[in-house]
């Protein structure tokens, strides 16, 4: 036979019964004599959220193998949904665009490759000015400096 929880309303007391399931029976409480309430079952309402945990999991994997597949087939790295659009009506866009999402893909990424590499052109012809300024700075701060500690010597 199982166990059930009953609950006084007026004092919260909590009393275990054991019963038929298909039993009713009236439950007083110790403490007042009162009428107990049937706590709702544990054991169903954790079986609930457990199906709703799957179904979230469920959900996740098919995403995560869906991004894998944009990866992979067509070089999408990031799929940030615009608007309204999901994640998956995305997912169901590029897949219809097939090769024209592949070629914008590569064009982005030469795109990109060619703006690292003019950024890193830019920073070393800027590091060569860059020296002989700031060792230019800190010759005349040390001047400045033995100057100072002169006029106070004298
Ligand atoms: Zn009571």
């Amino acid at each position: 036979m199982p166990t059930y929880a009953y609950k006084c309303r007026a004092c919260k007391v909590n009393r275990d019964v054991f019963h038929r399931m298909a039993e009713t029976p009236e439950v007083s409480c110790p403490v007042c004599g009162g009428p107990m309430v049937k706590v709702p079952c544990l054991f169903n309402m954790s079986r609930g959220s457990s199906a709703d945990a799957r179904r979230a999991a469920d959900q996740a994997k098919r995403r995560a193998d869906m991004k894998v597949e944009l990866r992979q087939d067509y070089g999408v790295e990031n799929v940030s949904p615009i608007g309204k659009s999901d994640f998956e009506s995305v997912y169901k866009d590029v897949k219809a665009s097939g090769e024209a999402v592949r070629e914008q893909m590569a064009a982005s990424a030469e795109k990109n490759a060619a703006k690292t590499a003019a950024k890193q052109r830019e920073w070393k012809k800027g590091a060569v000015k860059r020296v002989p300024k700031k060792s230019r700075a800190i010759a005349k701060r040390q001047k400045e400096r033995a100057a100072k500690d002169r006029a106070i010597r004298l």
